[in-house]
């Protein structure tokens, strides 16, 4: 099997010449990963922001059973269906209640995907079809399909790979003002001067709210999100929120836009959509952007195959159900407690420049780049689950996850360093 997959198969970001080792999974339940060959892995990854639940939940399970019993899939154009409307109505009462309208997308990107069409076909339909630019932040990530390209970070994305075929957006500065600290006026003056500049040909400003995720593990400050949301309305451009990895719980709140009291205009959620059974995503929108976008009669361009599948859309209601019914809040702030008082030893070590937690997300940033595959390797003899990019060692483990294995996790970021 590692043969023919190593001659194969691309793995995420992989060479087909120059393959990464990977390690043949045969099951995972609970916080539990199970190789083949009957090793087991504490999981500190929620397989990339998912499985908040953990693997092999009953009630998804159920849920997919009793799914599959009626339909695993029928197309969404011309017909609906009990699972993808019920799904909607939750999401409408779980989100701000400006946002009354849902896009059902197949993954995140193509959630950014969709969001960034509303915000370009809502500006097109008022008559004002120069507003085509995006405004974002650098260090952001949004996916990796190519609008979603364009807004992650010049630098760390993949813009000078596709220079030339990207359109250009405007990237703000990273805020330095951290988590938990007011916002400087140096972090917002490069928003608003970009505002206040190309305020004529941007269409929104799109960015991950507290959390840059895969753009770097940045967490910043609440007041700056706050701000960037009244310069939005001042200068009347689109907010959207991507919180496609913050999304259901993963920060301490729902939603991290809940940290500033910040409404967007359109929602991209994702990734812990399902718990991590299957691919599932969505865009949310305003009235004023979903009324707007057809004002000129058109329609919203969009409509994927498997948009709005039944099979995931159950999952993904019950997930929710499962989800808001358990202390996750309460197992989200014992998780950030003990991040806090278990890695704070690693600020010490000559390797690491940073460490900081936020809810259930515990990052050691190291000076140098980490070796992936030597890391691995290591975590993987020690019986973690823990993947590593660039200078950063991360955590994110399931809600479920008990204190004995959390300390085993945070034990081992050791080995990589
Ligand atoms: N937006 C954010 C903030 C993400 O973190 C990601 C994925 O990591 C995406 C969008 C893209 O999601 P997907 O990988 O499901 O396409």
């Amino acid at each position: 099997m590692l043969e023919f997959d190593r001659a194969h198969i691309w793995h995420p970001y992989t060479s087909m010449t120059a393959p990464l080792p990977v390690y043949p999974v045969a099951s995972a339940a609970g916080v539990r990963i199970r190789l083949v060959d009957g090793r087991e892995l504490i999981d500190g990854m929620s397989s990339w922001w998912c499985a908040i639940h953990g693997y092999d939940v009953p009630e998804l399970n159920a849920a997919a059973r009793t799914q599959l019993e009626s339909m695993a899939h029928v197309m969404f154009g011309g017909l609906t269906h009990e699972p993808a409307v019920r799904l909607a109505r939750r999401l409408i009462d779980l989100t701000p209640t400006t946002l009354q309208h849902v896009f059902f997308a197949d993954s995140g990107s193509v959630a950014v995907e969709v969001a960034i069409k509303m915000a370009m076909q809502y500006w097109f339909a008022c008559g004002e079809p120069q507003r085509n630019r995006l405004l974002t932040i650098r260090g952001g990530y949004h996916g990796d399909t190519f609008g979603a390209m364009a807004v992650c970070d010049p630098v760390t994305g993949m813009h000078e790979r596709f220079s030339g075929i990207l359109p250009r957006h405007y990237f703000a500065n990273r805020p330095h003002s951290r988590f938990g600290e007011p916002c400087s006026n140096e972090d917002i003056a490069s928003m608003e001067a970009l505002l206040s500049e190309h305020r004529a040909g941007i269409a929104a400003v799109i960015l991950e709210p507290i959390v840059q995720g895969a753009g770097g593990m940045w967490f910043y400050s609440a007041d700056y999100l706050a701000e960037v949301a009244v310069l939005c309305r001042r200068f009347d451009v689109l907010l959207i929120a991507d919180e496609v990895a913050t999304g259901f719980g993963r920060t301490g709140r729902l939603f991290a836009c809940e940290y500033a009291g910040v409404e967007p205009d359109i929602l991209c959620i994702g990734k812990a959509l399902t718990g991590g059974y299957v691919s599932l995503a969505a865009t949310l929108a305003t009235e004023r952007v979903a009324r707007g976008v057809s004002a000129d009669g058109g329609v919203l361009m969009h409509g994927p195959t498997f948009m709005a599948n039944p099979l995931a859309t159950a999952i993904g209601e019950r997930n929710i159900e499962l989800l808001l019914g358990s202390p996750w809040q309460a197992r989200v702030a014992a998780i950030e407690d003990q991040l806090r008082r278990e890695l704070a030893g690693y600020a010490a070590h000559p390797a690491v420049r940073d460490v900081r937690v936020l809810g259930a997300i515990g990052v050691v940033e190291t000076h140098a780049p980490v070796d992936v595959a030597a890391a691995q390797q290591r975590f993987v003899d020690a019986g973690v689950w823990i993947r590593p990019f660039g200078n950063l060692v991360y955590l994110m483990p399931p809600y479920t996850i008990g204190t004995e294995d959390l300390s085993r996790l945070t034990a081992a970021l050791a080995l990589a360093l």
